[in-house]
């Protein structure tokens, strides 16, 4: 069954394909088009310094990923990577990131539409290091 990712109704028909060739739809309730698991949507840059306030303001990664329009999963890893590119004095308190990924990894096999395991996992960490990343984040 498809329901529309705008107002969850699934009063949705189809509506011709989109330029890759991928199935359209429309929402019949708020009309809003869309198309189902899209691949390869291109971030900008200008999405990405808003997702970086957004994270500021401590809003719950679900919330920013439905104010952005992107997928959770997307979300994830763009975190990941923003832990990725820390530099190295602020790597060094990180947890080990092997094991990080590992731990991200069994939970994303059980949560795979949920990001319920990456709160979890930002817990964890201190709040001395949480404070550096905020430090960082504010410096891009
Ligand atoms: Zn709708």
């Amino acid at each position: 069954m498809i329901t529309c990712p705008s107002c969850q109704s699934q009063n949705v028909k189809r509506n011709g394909h989109i330029h890759n060739g991928k199935q359209n739809h429309l929402c019949k309730d708020c009309g809003r088009q869309f198309v189902l698991h899209p691949t390869h949507k291109l971030i900008s840059e200008k999405e990405k310094a808003l997702i970086n306030k957004l994270l500021l303001e401590r809003i719950s990664l679900a919330g920013i990923a439905r104010a952005v329009e992107v997928s959770e999963l997307w979300l994830q890893s763009y975190i990941s990577e923003l832990y990725a590119s820390c530099p190295e004095d602020l790597c060094a308190d990180l947890p080990d990131q092997a094991a990080m990924e590992a731990h991200l990894e069994d939970k994303f096999d059980k949560y795979i539409y949920e990001i319920g395991a990456l709160k979890k996992t930002l817990h964890r960490l201190s709040l001395q290091v949480h404070g550096k990343i905020l430090r960082h984040l504010n410096k891009i």
